[in-house]
């Protein structure tokens, strides 16, 4: 009966919790600008038509029985030519392992378990800021974590040489976490260059990079160029980790859909690696859900449907941008006189603000307007009908 007697609640998770207190709250006038996840102009959640579509084809016409371990194949191969490219050298010549996993979440565990089983004295070095859930992530991987500087928080821009900094000064052979596009919860990401010396100095130090890619055609609205990090460390010649998500660009949030893939050096080795991957997530759920990887593989594989999805995510990704500009201008055209072109250089679902704790708290108390206390500002939870209060809003809390 004591079993159970010194077990202390959980800190609440700082993103959840922001949910909540919304739903709470009575106001009519309540924003939430915490979560993110992707509304339309009337603030409502999205199916995309290409999902709609893609579930009336599979709708009756296909079995429940059990994916394999690795999950879809078929997935997990369109997966790869989204991410490597359509032609990829390496796709044909076998020299990716990879397997379907529980949406980016997942993708990013595998690898962290991974990394601990078969690295089990390095390190991870991750942004900051970053994901919240990457700490949680890397830590139940029981992986040490290490940080590198990348945001600079005057002109809430890139850090750039600090970034170079702590990636020269760290170890040779480290192992880093890079956001491959659409920084959460900065927005702000390198340029094609600055991408290109990036890479160059992971091949001086010998580290290796793992890109988390959540946000893949979710950023500018189209897959090709947010991709553009993975491609020039891939013509570098890198070896390096990718985990995919289909959360946000296929509007597939529940679904737990995404791939984790690891390049090797040869078919040999790409063999061996998926198969230890199979091996970690085996023993946790045994294979992964099948009716996420069914849309996503009867989407991408026919051409009509992946060129309807590449126009609805092109749609997403345009409401978001139109906001940060409608955002901007109603900040400037209320005389704020804070610098607010952050908000428009940042790329992707976040506006990192500069917003203090305390000034968030009075957006929350004084206008039940509902966000992290780091000033993360969701995009995609403003529209036409909104904005404008919570311009007014942060004006009068950043006076
Ligand atoms: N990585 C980053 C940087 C994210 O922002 C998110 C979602 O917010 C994820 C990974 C994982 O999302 P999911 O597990 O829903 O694919």
């Amino acid at each position: 009966s004591s079993w159970f007697r010194n077990i202390e609640p959980a800190p609440k998770d700082p993103i959840l919790g922001v949910t909540e207190a919304f739903l709470a709250d009575q106001s009519p006038n309540k924003v939430n600008v915490g979560v993110g996840a992707y509304r339309d102009d009337n603030g409502k959640p999205v199916v995309l038509e290409c999902v709609r579509e893609a579930e009336r084809r599979i709708a009756g016409n296909q079995f429940m029985e059990y994916l394999p371990m690795g999950g879809s194949i078929h997935m997990v191969q369109e997966s790869l030519k989204l991410a490597y490219g359509d032609d990829s050298e390496f796709i044909k010549d076998k020299r990716i392992a990879a397997v379907q996993a529980l949406s980016g979440t997942g993708a990013c565990r595998l690898f962290a378990v991974f990394q601990q089983r078969f690295h089990p004295n390095t390190q991870i070095y991750i942004p900051v800021p970053t994901w919240s859930n990457h700490h949680n992530i890397w830590r139940d991987a029981g992986v040490p974590i290490k940080t590198y500087r990348y945001y600079h928080p005057e002109s809430k821009g890139l850090d750039f040489s600090g970034l170079m900094d702590d990636i020269k000064n760290a170890p040779d052979g480290s192992f880093f976490l890079l956001h491959a596009c659409a920084h959460n919860p900065t927005g702000v990401d390198p340029s094609e260059e600055q991408w290109r010396e990036i890479s160059s100095q992971f091949k001086a130090k010998g580290h290796f990079p793992l890109f988390d890619m959540a946000y893949q055609g979710f950023a500018s609205g189209n897959p090709e160029r947010d991709v553009k990090a993975i491609r020039i460390f891939v013509d570098d010649g890198h070896l390096l980790g990718l985990a995919q998500s289909y959360a946000k660009n296929m509007g597939l949030y529940g679904q737990r859909v995404g791939c984790l893939s690891l390049l090797c050096e040869d078919q040999k080795q790409a063999v061996a690696v998926k198969s230890q991957l199979q091996l970690i997530s085996r023993p946790m759920y045994s294979n992964p859900p099948l009716h996420g990887a069914l849309v996503v593989s009867t989407v991408l594989s026919d051409p009509d449907l992946k060129k309807l999805w590449l126009k609805e995510v092109k749609v997403m990704a345009d409401r978001i941008i139109g906001m940060r500009t409608t955002l901007r201008e109603n900040l400037e055209n209320l005389g704020s006189p804070l610098p607010w072109n952050h908000i428009t250089n940042q790329i992707g679902m976040f506006c990192y603000s500069g917003m203090t704790p305390e000034q968030v708290d009075r957006l929350t108390s004084e206008f039940h307007i509902y966000m992290t206390r780091n000033g993360r500002i969701s995009m995609a939870g403003l529209n036409t009908g909104n904005v404008g209060y919570v311009a007014n809003a942060i004006n009068e809390v950043t006076k």
